[in-house]
């Protein structure tokens, strides 16, 4: 069944909505891979960051794309966000 096939069957038996939703929670699941892969190869232990770290974006919790987890470029910790951030909410407010 080729991936077009798919998503027509999917769309035919769930509803488009739904099957969007689904499709987006996926996407999500293999952005969280990439980053896990990542993270091993730069042998960063800590994958799953604190709820109430001071590195996340507390402020990103209520947008579409928000509560993602990402690793800082610069600390290599693990923090939430919005999926686009490259950066800690910590590491972001010292920049030099
Ligand atoms: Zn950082």
């Amino acid at each position: 069944m080729t991936y077009e096939n798919l998503f027509n069957y999917m769309a035919r038996e769930h509803g488009l909505n739904l099957l969007i939703e689904e499709m987006q929670e996926i996407e999500k699941m293999v952005d969280l891979d990439r980053q896990q892969e990542e993270i091993k190869s730069n042998e960063v232990t800590r994958i799953i960051p604190e709820f109430d770290s001071p590195k996340n974006w507390t402020q990103d919790r209520n947008l579409e794309n928000g509560n993602y987890t990402n690793v800082c470029i610069r600390c290599k910790s693990a923090f939430m966000g919005h999926k686009r951030r490259v950066l800690c909410f910590e590491c972001a407010n010292k920049l030099d």
